[in-house]
């Protein structure tokens, strides 16, 4: 995530809610990408160390935990730049300028300068992001689906022309040796598999063979697959996009919540600023006297209504809109409460690291030197494969 300061409603419902729940279900790894900032707006350093600051304790109130998840920042696993740089080595420059959103940010983004080679290789940059965790899945938005893409491509090539099936086969052989008799028929298995399928398949036929395996252990598994995963032609596995519900979190004026718009409810706004915030929404503009009726669908509180309500609450908000039953200061009311009470627990947790900014330090700190063990490891196989590892 870029470093976006203090974080809304739409960033916990669209993002740190499912965050929250993977960190559980995998091996998370939530990255802080100030460098990514930076492709956009070199002059803004002050304001990102402030913004990775705030956005930190918003991740930890939301309920990502460092001792679930490795939470860290960009710049302090200074690896990601050296895969960065040796798979700029193999990108072409063609796949970058036709990066959909690279186009789009430059057309949009006149008043920054975007005319940097920092701009032009953030796709790869964020490639290198994924690729040196040597990630499986990648949870985001539809919209960076191109990115993922991207990665894929430059993992692929990288395989292509680093990797060699004899190099994957004479490695598997021997890491399965290592099991003794256990090992040979599900080398038989894995071979078949890796013959008939692709690599990515293969692998995860690789994962699911050696998931079945009551007699090897759960640690050789997993030294056996690492060890698969690095070898042959799958140096870099390519990563999969886990698309989430991510839900449409309305902001203060009807529109999708977004801080540049100037319409949301930050995660740390106390009860009187979200009272304030709510009591001053527009609603329907049909509606000007008490005693008209209104249009709960052209309203923006009956929108939020739809996210943050019961049921029973948007059933007795729209009856009452339609029946002018309620005056609208009525109908915001059981909004209010809504959200306070959401955030209420979120801001209880947050005021420890609030009054604790060595506390955010050393947790982001610890989190960039588990980052780095992960990562240390793929530089290994990258380095090998490209021929530098002295
Ligand atoms: Fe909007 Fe509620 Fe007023 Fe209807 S009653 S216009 S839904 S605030």
């Amino acid at each position: 995530m870029r470093p976006n300061g203090r974080l809304h409603l739409g960033h916990y419902h669209g993002v740190l809610k499912n965050w929250v729940r993977l960190q559980h279900e995998y091996q998370c790894f939530f990255c802080i990408v100030d460098w990514h900032a930076l492709t956009t707006d070199y002059a803004g350093g002050p304001e990102v160390a402030r913004n990775v600051h705030e956005m930190t304790i918003d991740w930890l109130a939301a309920g990502v935990s460092p001792s679930s998840a490795t939470m860290f920042i960009q710049s302090q696993v200074p690896e990601h730049a050296e895969l960065h740089l040796l798979l700029s080595m193999i990108c072409p420059l063609s796949w970058l300028e036709r990066v959909p959103s690279y186009k789009e940010l430059e057309l949009d983004g006149q008043h920054k300068d975007l005319s940097t080679y920092g701009f032009l290789g953030y796709p790869l940059l964020q490639a290198a992001d994924i690729l040196a965790y040597r990630a499986g899945v990648v949870p985001v938005g539809a919209d960076q689906l191109p990115h993922i893409e991207f990665a894929r491509d430059v993992a692929r090539r990288f395989n292509h022309l680093y990797g060699s099936e004899e190099d994957f086969e004479a490695k598997a052989e021997a890491a399965i040796r290592k099991l003794g008799k256990r090992g040979s028929k599900l080398y038989s298995s894995l071979r078949k598999s890796y013959q008939e399928q692709g690599d990515l398949e293969a692998l995860n036929t690789a994962r699911a063979l050696l998931k079945d395996q009551q007699t090897i252990t759960l640690g050789d598994q997993e030294r056996l697959f690492g060890y698969l995963e690095g070898s042959g032609k799958l140096l870099l596995p390519e990563p999969q996009a886990l698309l989430g519900d991510t839900p449409k979190v309305s902001g203060l004026d009807g529109g999708k919540m977004s801080k540049s718009s100037g319409n949301s409810i930050f995660l740390r706004d106390t009860p009187a600023e979200i009272e304030g915030k709510i009591r001053r929404m527009p609603t329907d503009p049909a509606r000007v006297h008490r005693h008209d009726p209104g249009e709960p669908t052209q309203c923006p509180v009956w929108q939020m209504h739809q996210n943050h309500s019961s049921d029973e609450i948007c059933r007795w908000s729209e009856e009452g809109c339609r029946s002018a039953g309620i005056g609208c200061l009525e109908c915001k009311a059981p909004l209010i409460e809504a959200i306070q009470t959401e955030l209420a627990p979120l801001q209880e947790r947050a005021i420890d690291y609030e009054q604790n900014p060595d506390l955010v330090r050393s947790i982001l700190a610890e989190g960039a030197e588990q980052a780095r063990d992960e990562v240390r490891e793929t530089l290994v196989v990258v380095r090998q494969a490209m021929g530098i590892n002295y």
